[in-house]
């Protein structure tokens, strides 16, 4: 049934004033928010792990649960068990799902070779290794081992710039892949 916006707004006005009259009133609503915190949103059966959320440190508890026959993971939610963050999850977080599967995510990158008009659709280890072979050029050649007399071992040439959707482990072994380059620019867009 198809409701206006006015009747929207007055039907969900009169809810929450029920709500509000119910805990003045002196009715005893816990045991309804009790349950309500019990019941898991996506529930899905197969077999639960408890684990942490790979985002940040606030370190939320997440249940992952697998398909029992093909152990292809099925869904990811908050931990009720979790005293950090009781079953909830951030938007980042509730949608960690999508870090294992995700239908959208690109398998090709579009290249345009230097001086030509047209873009190619290229496989991601073709880009990987584009990636990789200008990184090593790039600091073979700008790599400096002094500065005025002192060992800096740097490499200005290149700098790194990191998403939020780089979890802590990740965030680890990058910077020490940084450091081993040299790269001294190095942040990430969570901390900016
Ligand atoms: S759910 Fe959000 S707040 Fe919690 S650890 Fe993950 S990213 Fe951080």
């Amino acid at each position: 049934m198809a409701i206006s916006r006015r009747e929207f707004l007055k039907r969900t006005g009169v809810a929450a004033a029920g709500l509000t009259v119910a805990s003045i009133g002196g009715l005893d609503v816990k045991p309804v928010q009790a349950r309500v915190n019990s019941i898991k949103l996506n529930a899905k059966k197969g077999k639960q792990y408890p684990s942490v959320c790979p985002y940040c440190a606030i370190g939320c508890g997440m249940i992952i649960t697998s398909d029992e026959q093909t152990g292809k993971v099925i869904n990811i939610e908050g931990n009720p068990d979790s005293p950090v963050n009781l079953g909830s999850l951030c938007p980042k977080g509730a949608a960690a799902f999508q870090l294992v599967e995700n239908p959208h995510r690109q398998t090709k990158v579009m290249y345009r070779a230097p001086g030509a008009k047209e873009w190619q659709a290229k496989p991601l280890d073709w880009a990987m290794e584009q990636v990789a072979k200008r990184v090593k050029e790039t600091r073979d050649k700008y790599f400096v081992e002094t500065y005025e007399g002192k060992k800096v071992n740097m490499n200005p040439a290149i700098a790194s710039l990191g998403g939020a959707t780089m979890e802590n482990e990740w965030n680890y072994i990058w910077l020490k892949l940084m450091r081993n380059l040299g790269v001294v620019n190095l942040e990430n867009q969570a901390r900016i």
